[in-house]
């Protein structure tokens, strides 16, 4: 019954993910299920005014995991495919990632399905303003905080504080994050996921003694975290042979020019078409010989039909949930692959997002340099605690990073107690 109302394919990885390590760690029973399953549920459906005059209804959801250690945090994703379970999914991952970063937050998720590519801008702006008025029984500064994910951006996350400030009669800032720099966002803050997925992918290249300079890196898609994953790895000296996006894929094996590429993004919404580098199969993209393949679009693009044929040596999973419980398998067999896990790999944007909720609560803010030292300190100190873990228990560092989150949440529910 409760695995029917969320029966959806990335909330059973979650959940194989969770039983596998609650098994290995040895969580009791009680204490599993209530740490598992997802406290609140909320599903809306919501009217929104279009531009041709019709009137269209819309799903929205939103998943609070646990309140057990602050806020329930975590991203908004506009996607044709949303739907309940996949947002439980991605809010149990972020309650784990939030747990192995050290945040005082549980996991949170929302989404609405939609394609935000056929929306014009005022439809947009119509619809996130109605999901955030659907939303204001169950959210505030200390209950849930959202950020943007697919599909949506800093301009969402205006909206909805505005939406939320009009209606409580002042401004909120500590409503969302991710939010633009004018009305108090954060400094580093739309750089900092593809910017923490790069300096661990580096790292992890320091530690193979792989020097960055010439190296090769694959990304599939090119929005927020693979675009400034991708700069930020070319900074470094990394030739990015291959990109994709939904709509095709470019392939350059002296190097794609992501600087012209970014110039290029500025008048066309696609990486297709881009002259300095040839169409590619998207398909086929992920099994190209590279150093770094950094998954940054949806999940499960991994999987058990392509895991034994790709030719990277660090997998920097940017995207939530890119590997499937079975590629995981075939990828530990395999022994060839360092992979960096997802609630590691991509947790330096809820690390600064936690930074921006702050900053708003106290209204005193930091400058950049000061927050890139204290994002890298942080996820130089999970990075550090997923190594020691997965050597200590022979495990993969996916299992390592799992263990340590959910045995986190698990102690914090077990310290406070059960109420009554
Ligand atoms: P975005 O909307 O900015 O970009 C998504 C990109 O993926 C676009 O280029 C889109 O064209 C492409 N894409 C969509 N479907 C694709 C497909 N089937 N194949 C190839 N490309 C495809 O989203 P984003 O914020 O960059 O998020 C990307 C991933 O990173 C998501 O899994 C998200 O949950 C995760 N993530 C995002 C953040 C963040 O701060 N934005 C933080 C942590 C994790």
């Amino acid at each position: 019954m409760k695995e029917s109302l969320l029966a959806n394919p990335v909330f059973a990885m979650a959940c194989q993910q969770f039983d596998e390590v609650a098994d290995l760690i040895q969580i009791p029973q009680g204490e599993r299920e209530r740490t598992k399953w997802p406290k609140r549920l909320i599903t809306v459906s919501f009217p929104v005014h279009m531009d041709d005059g019709r009137t269209e209804v819309f799903f929205g959801y939103r998943v609070q995991h646990h309140l057990s250690s602050g806020p329930t945090k975590g991203g908004l994703r506009y996607h044709p495919e949303v739907g309940l379970g996949e947002v439980a999914a991605l809010a149990m991952w972020m309650s784990w990632k939030c747990a192995l970063a050290g945040l005082p937050y549980g996991g949170g998720k929302g989404g609405v399905a939609c394609d935000p590519a056929t929306l014009s801008l005022r439809e947009n702006e119509n619809l996130t303003r109605r999901y955030t008025q659907e939303m204001l029984p169950f959210i505030s500064p200390e209950t849930d905080v959202m950020a943007p994910d697919m599909g949506t951006n800093e301009q969402t996350m205006a909206w909805m504080m505005d939406t939320y400030s009009m209606n409580v009669g002042h401004s909120v800032q500590g409503i969302v994050t991710g939010k633009p720099i004018r009305i108090g966002g954060s400094l580093g803050r739309r750089e900092s996921t593809g910017r923490g997925v790069a300096w661990l992918a580096l790292r992890v290249m320091e530690e193979l003694n792989m020097p960055a300079q010439g190296a090769t890196a694959i990304i599939q898609g090119y929005g927020n975290v693979g675009s400034i994953t991708a700069l930020a790895l070319a900074e470094q000296g990394v030739r990015i042979i291959g990109i994709s996006d939904a709509y095709g894929a470019i392939y350059n094996t002296k190097g794609i020019d992501v600087m012209e590429l970014y110039r290029y993004m500025q008048t066309n919404k696609s990486i297709c078409g881009f002259p300095s580098a040839e169409a590619f199969d998207p398909s086929l993209l992920l099994e190209q010989p590279c150093d770094i393949l950094v998954p940054a679009a949806v999940s499960r693009v991994i999987h058990a039909g392509n895991a034994a044929k790709l030719k990277c040596k660090i997998l920097a999973e940017g995207a939530n949930g890119p590997t499937t419980p079975e590629a995981d398998e075939i990828i530990n067999q395999r022994g060839d692959i360092y992979l960096i896990p997802d609630i590691l790999c991509n947790s330096g944007g809820v690390i600064v997002s936690y930074f921006e909720w702050v900053q708003g609560l106290q209204r005193f803010f930091w400058k950049e340099p000061e927050i890139f030292e204290k994002l890298y300190g942080m996820l130089g100190n999970a990075h550090r605690q997923v190594r020691k873990k997965s050597k200590e228990l022979n495990i993969s560092n996916r299992k390592a990073a799992l263990a340590i989150g959910i045995s986190n949440v698990v102690e914090a529910k077990h310290i406070r107690g059960l109420f009554p």
